[in-house]
């Protein structure tokens, strides 16, 4: 039997022993109150037909037999006369009430003993020219309650004894959609993605399963870019590492000459900056998504703020005989962001953009206003972006192959943008050039 099964057994005979005590406590106390309460109600109602009825007496034993009254008196002028007595009597004989029953005392209604043990219950009727007083069985009676109290026990039992099989058949209901999940994910730690459960419970265990489906799918993502992620920087770092070893290696050996041994180190340096740049964007991307590069907010000339990259890619531009064009805001603004953050995203795109845009190419950088905000944009006359390509340019580690880099440049920018609360994006078209911009609100 399974544990939760063994609970839910546990919880039901819990509740119906709970259950039980309540209707025991509660009916001891309430129902002998609200049974002769209807009996006094019943008392009274026949105290008014038997008044209605005046003195047509030949109604009388119809009232009475209907009401099953044991007797019924009336007292005029301090005269007693049964009722009963001229109707020919039901129940029991006068002398035995009038033995226990002090008629001038009596309240409006009340209980009394008989002299054969028997308990009666009276009710008194108080007319303009008399009373009325009737008098019954009392119905309840402590065999009455004892009755009720076996049927009480009969069905607490019963209860108690269903509770079993139906606490066993609702357990394996539960614990066996919950067995398979468990196994789903026993699957999951030892990679096995493919998460095949189908519960169909139509409740939080099918939710549930539908989010472990889910955190499997999002897992395998995860482990698949990892795998890439250790060939990519296996890949990335080998290049300039054996770069490094083979210049190394003939300077060592004394196989260059002094001219060759100049370029050489010259070589060696460059890789050395490379892997360099590439290790620091490793653990840039890493303290953003970690959530430790926190904002340093200031206000900035947004003009200065553009102008600063005139002569970042000075070199590069006239390697390649390319032109670089800002456009500042006509009239400048101050910006509330992160500068050294804001001037990594405009970096990267700008890197890129020198990069791709070709011999003879234009690059441009402009701020213009818009509806939503300041619109910083990057645009450059390269060959565009394949479409499907565009999809995924914001993720780690995708890149062209002519990138050079490890495909964390955008996802930096990006994770910067998202940080600052900045709309970005991307339009580009094959053949037409690419627009990397973000908007500041
Ligand atoms: P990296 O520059 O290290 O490759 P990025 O994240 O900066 O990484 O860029 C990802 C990829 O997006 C690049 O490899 C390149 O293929 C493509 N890309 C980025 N900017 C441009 C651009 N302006 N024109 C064409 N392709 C681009």
């Amino acid at each position: 039997m399974g544990k939760i099964t063994k609970r839910l057994i546990r919880y039901f005979t819990g509740i119906i022993c709970v259950v039980g005590l309540t209707c025991i406590i509660l009916s001891s106390i309430f129902l002998s109150v609200i049974y002769t309460d209807i009996q006094y109600r019943d008392m009274r109602e026949a105290s008014e037909k038997l008044y209605r009825a005046a003195d047509d007496s030949s109604q009388y034993g119809g009232i009475i037999s209907d009401y099953q009254l044991s007797n019924v008196f009336t007292i005029r002028d301090g005269k007693v006369t049964s009722l009963t007595g001229m109707t020919g009597g039901m129940g029991m004989n006068m002398s035995g009430y009038m033995l226990n029953l002090d008629f001038d005392n009596l309240e409006e209604k009340g209980k009394f003993e008989t002299l054969r043990g028997g308990e009666l219950l009276y009710y008194r009727y108080s007319t303009g020219s008399g009373d009325i007083i009737v008098i019954q069985n009392n119905r309840f009676s402590s065999a009455y309650m004892r009755y009720t109290y076996i049927i009480l026990a009969v069905i607490f039992m019963l209860a108690l004894l269903l509770s079993i099989p139906v606490s066993a058949y609702l357990g394996k209901k539960i614990t066996e959609p919950v067995i398979e999940l468990q196994k789903a994910s026993m699957d999951i730690t030892k990679g096995k993605f493919d998460v095949d459960v189908e519960v169909k419970t139509g409740d939080e265990i099918q939710d549930l399963s539908e989010s472990l489906k889910v955190m499997a799918e999002s897992l395998e993502q995860k482990f698949i870019m990892q795998r890439d992620f250790i060939a990519n920087v296996s890949h990335d770092f080998k290049t300039p590492l054996s770069v490094i070893r083979n210049y190394s290696e003939a300077i060592y050996d004394g196989l260059a000459d002094s001219k060759a041994s100049r370029r050489y180190s010259g070589e060696i340096i460059s890789e050395v900056d490379r892997l360099n740049s590439l290790v620091m964007e490793l653990l840039e991307l890493s303290k953003i998504q970690s959530g430790k590069a926190a904002l340093k907010r200031e206000r900035f000339s947004l003009n200065d703020f553009l102008k600063s990259f005139g002569t970042a890619f000075e070199m590069q531009l006239i390697q390649k005989n390319a032109r670089l064009d800002i456009n500042p805001l006509e009239q400048d603004t101050l910006v509330l962001a992160d500068a050294e953050y804001l001037h990594r995203v405009v970096y990267n795109f700008l890197d890129n953009a020198v990069k791709y845009c070709g011999d003879r190419g234009e690059v441009s950088l402009n701020a213009a206003r818009g509806a939503s905000g300041i619109k910083v944009s990057v645009r450059d006359s390269g060959p565009g972006i394949d479409p499907a390509f565009l999809e995924h340019i914001w993720e780690r580690y995708y890149k062209g192959a002519r990138s050079g880099g490890m495909g964390l440049g955008l996802a930096i920018a990006s994770e910067l943008l998202k940080l600052h609360g900045f709309k970005y994006g991307v339009e580009s078209r094959l053949g037409e050039g690419s627009e990397f911009y973000f908007i500041i609100p």
